[in-house]
């Protein structure tokens, strides 16, 4: 695994244990060059993804880009990163369930609007928001209508 920091490619594994959800393996590593820890996260993979893009282009599932837009929507809200990294777990598993091997690209944004409604309502709007490109403020206050009244 390559550290993250100086990009060194020879990190070793301090500690292993399985994360809280008893899906994915937690890993302290750290690295010999530049003396920096992070955590990696392994786990069963289903199915390899195809993500259906709006001009039709397909291209590969990309978790970390799944992962880095859920840690942005719920920046700043109290979750751990294991807590954070279960968020993501439950959402690729419902893609990977429910899909065939093709996904679009709207179907994994509806996902992630589910989930984190269900998780943080803060972050759920914020990532609704970013997501549904809001350009009237109208729009906007029809949307939380919608979460006041749900
Ligand atoms: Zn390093």
């Amino acid at each position: 695994m390559r550290c993250p920091f100086c990009g060194n490619e020879d990190t070793q594994v301090k500690d292993s244990r399985p994360a809280e959800d008893g899906a994915s393996i937690r890993r302290r590593r750290s690295c010999p060059a530049c003396g920096n820890r992070f955590t990696t996260f392994e786990r069963v993979q289903l199915r390899e993804l195809v993500v259906v893009k709006t001009d039709g282009r397909r291209v590969p599932f990309d978790r970390d880009k799944l992962a880095r837009s859920v840690r942005v929507a719920l920046r700043k809200r109290p979750f751990d990163e294991e807590r954070i990294e279960r968020i993501v777990n439950g959402i690729q598993r419902r893609l990977e369930v429910e899909a065939d091997s093709e996904v679009t690209s709207r179907r994994i944004g509806e996902v992630v609007m589910d989930t984190l409604r269900d998780v943080d309502e803060v972050a759920y709007v914020r990532f609704a928001s970013v997501y549904r490109n809001f350009r009237e403020a109208k729009d906007f206050r029809a949307f939380l209508g919608q979460i006041d009244g749900s």
